[in-house]
């Protein structure tokens, strides 16, 4: 099985600060070419989960204590995060971190950073990030933080795009949106992952929508996983219903 699992996470324990205990054993498995949800409500540990995988926790002063981080079946564990990016995992984090001052053009292009290619090849990368997000490209001479929140999400994933991942953590897409935007913005992630093969670890607090796009979802409750199923069972599972679709 480890053939078409891209990303393993074993048994991870999470510290903030030397103190703080937010992941007690969490372990997940993103196969190639899926589209994976993390679950789970406010501070269940979604984020700490994804920064723990593209190395992002340093920063926040996090460290993971215990358990394994392996993409494709090397550890990644103590790997800076532009290591992990050129390894082919991108985190599109949360509140969709745009650079406001840079026009929507100028962000994307950041995302070109980690890559050693040619200029004609960023320039044919920018144009299939416009093939999918046609509002990019009226948009793209905009300063990004005059753009609506719809199109800064867009801008992050887009920016993400760029670095030409094989795997992509995506940080609640939907936090913010409208429902109509929602859905375009998960029409998209669909589009990638089925035209240009790009596989997903999705955190989301809308059960509802991350089920209905996702192969395989994980439920976290205070930094433990504690169902994990195809989302076509999560979907019918009686307690899932209850707890996490019944108010979305
Ligand atoms: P959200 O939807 O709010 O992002 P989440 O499931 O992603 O929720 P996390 O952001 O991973 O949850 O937070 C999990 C827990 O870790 C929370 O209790 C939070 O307060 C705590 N936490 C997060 N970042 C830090 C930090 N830098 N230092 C200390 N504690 C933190």
């Amino acid at each position: 099985t480890t053939q078409d699992t891209l990303l393993e996470v074993n048994n991870i324990e999470v510290i903030y600060n030397h103190v703080i205990l937010v992941l007690k054993g969490v372990s997940l498995k993103v196969p190639k070419g899926g589209i994976t949800a993390l679950l789970g409500g406010n501070g269940a540990g979604k984020t700490t989960t994804l920064k723990a995988i593209s190395g992002l926790l340093a920063s926040e002063r996090g460290e993971v204590t215990k358990g394994s981080i392996r993409y494709r079946d090397e550890s990644i564990q103590h790997a800076d995060p532009a290591a992990i990016v050129r390894k082919g995992v991108i985190q599109v984090m949360e509140g969709r971190h745009c650079f406001g001052h840079l026009t929507v053009e100028e962000n994307l292009l950041t995302g070109f950073y980690t890559r050693k290619a040619s200029k004609s090849d960023m320039m044919a990368d920018l144009e299939k990030v416009y093939e999918y997000f046609p509002r990019l490209r009226e948009r793209r001479r905009s300063q990004a933080g005059y753009t609506s929140g719809g199109e800064q999400q867009m801008c992050a994933i887009g920016r993400a795009m760029m670095a030409k991942p094989e795997t992509i953590l995506l940080d609640e897409p939907s936090m913010g949106l409208a429902p109509q935007l929602v859905e375009e913005i998960f029409g998209i992630v669909k589009d990638l992952n089925e035209k240009e093969g790009v596989s997903f670890l999705l955190a989301e607090q809308n059960t509802n929508v991350a089920l209905r796009f996702a192969h395989y979802g994980y439920i976290l409750e205070s930094g433990r996983v504690v169902m994990d199923g195809p989302a076509a069972d999560l979907r019918e599972n009686p307690d899932v219903k209850e707890f996490y679709l019944g108010m979305s």
